[in-house]
């Protein structure tokens, strides 16, 4: 469920209209809701009550400011990725000891960040980074908490690029190998091994996957507490997906995979980490564009938007599919027809959708990307110069601006000329 319903035939965020929200900021741009954004937070924080946890939204799907301070105030943790997504968290008020720092390639440099910043552990994805936090841990006379990042082999059933879980993926340790890991872990001085870490793919839409893979993380806890090691929290990953295509999608709810979690691990008396990024941002961000052209080919009609591949990358990379829905209704009784819809880089592979069914639309017409709210923004780029899409928050009635267009000076002057030009 959203907060972007039709009022009257005209599309709003919340209580903001989103025509209003065009003729201020212009198009194209992304636009967020705030109690969308923390109705799905509640929804994992309540799946997992009566176990002792945390929710650390991976920002990596949606990094603004003001989404990570809204979710920060409403008890989230993060998960971040990076050196910068670290620095982002607390710049947006998250504490230290709220933040945990996965990634198959953290460099010294971010490990020391981290742990002169405060972090609550480190997901470490390998022996090599294992002995270099030791190192960099030992220099600062810290003590590095750690989960080790189990690869459990199991398939996620989804898009190949963003399937973790198996062992042909770069994430993680491969789990035959985890009781002699954690053997070397435990003789580090610079590291306190605390659990276990585990993230196997992002959109999924079936639980069996998940269900595989936390079976062979509540064997691993009792393997490894038999050979000693203090177990008492356990990182779930993130990875729930969002319905994008609404027409025909019923995908497991938070609920559900609570209730999965309480299953397999409930017994083992962890602390429960997860790590939600698109279920928690998805549904709660659409991208608007205007039409520039209504073009027709050989056979063919193309609607040409002014947002493209470089504003959301997602259907070109991932052969992703997004609603794309009128700002304003089509009347009644009116029938779509198949159409092309094309951004304007060049680029055939920046198109969002081909023959989609669509009602009449015409140049100067608003359209609306829905689930646009998570890897959208964040994976922007300026290719083609084409300014970085702006972003608002809405929260009931008012909107806020929360990254700005670039200018095209502030654009070009980012450049800078060698002297022997
Ligand atoms: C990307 C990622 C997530 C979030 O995945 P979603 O599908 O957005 O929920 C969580 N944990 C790790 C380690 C990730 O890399």
């Amino acid at each position: 469920m959203d907060h972007f319903l039709y009022r009257d035939g005209a599309l709003y965020a919340e209580d903001v209209a989103i025509s209003d929200i065009a003729e201020a900021v212009g198009t194209p741009f992304y636009v967020y809701s705030t109690a969308t954004l923390l109705r799905h937070f509640r929804l994992f924080d309540e799946a997992l009550a009566g176990m002792e946890h945390l929710v650390c939204y991976a920002m990596k799907a949606n990094s603004n400011q003001a989404v990570l301070k809204t979710l920060a105030q409403a008890g989230a943790g993060m998960d971040v990725v990076s050196g910068g997504e670290y620095r982002r968290a607390r710049a947006a008020g998250v504490p230290g000891d709220r933040i945990v720092f996965s990634g198959v390639g953290k460099t010294r440099e971010e490990i020391r960040t981290a742990l002169e910043g405060g972090i609550r552990q480190f997901n470490v994805e390998s022996e090599p980074e294992m002995v270099v936090l030791d190192a960099v841990a030992q220099e600062l006379g810290r003590v590095a908490p750690i989960t080790i990042r189990v690869n459990p082999d199991v398939d996620a059933k989804t898009h190949a690029k963003i399937a973790t879980g198996k062992s042909e993926n770069k994430f993680g340790i491969p789990i035959a190998r985890a009781r002699e890991v954690y053997a070397l872990a435990a003789q580090m001085p610079g590291l306190q091994v605390i659990g276990i870490d585990v993230h196997i793919g992002s959109q999924l839409t079936d639980l069996a996957p998940f269900e595989l893979a936390y079976q062979k993380v509540a064997e691993l806890t009792e393997e490894l507490r038999a050979d000693g090691h203090q177990i008492t929290r356990l990182d779930l990953g993130g990875g729930l997906g969002i319905p994008y295509e609404r027409s025909n999608a019923d995908p497991p709810l938070p609920s559900d995979y609570g209730a999965l979690v309480k299953r397999t691990l409930g017994h083992l008396g962890c602390e429960i980490e997860i790590e939600p990024g698109r279920l928690i941002a998805g549904n709660a961000g659409l991208l608007i564009s205007e039409v520039i052209y209504v073009k027709s080919g050989e056979g063919r009609e193309f609607l040409i938007l002014d947002g493209a591949m470089n504003d959301l990358i997602r259907p070109a990379m991932y052969d992703a599919y997004h609603d794309i829905i009128p700002v304003i209704e089509a009347a009644p009784g009116i029938e779509p027809q198949p159409i092309d819809i094309v951004g304007p880089v060049c680029e055939s592979g920046d198109t969002f959708a081909k023959q989609r069914p669509m009602p009449p639309l015409h140049a100067g017409d608003l359209v609306a990307f829905r689930s646009a709210g998570a890897y959208g923004a964040v994976m922007a780029s300026e290719y083609n110069s084409r300014p970085l899409v702006p972003e608002v928050l809405v929260k009931g009635d008012q909107f806020a601006v929360i990254r700005q267009r670039p200018t095209f000076d502030e654009m070009i002057n980012r450049d800078t000329i060698p002297e022997w030009l």
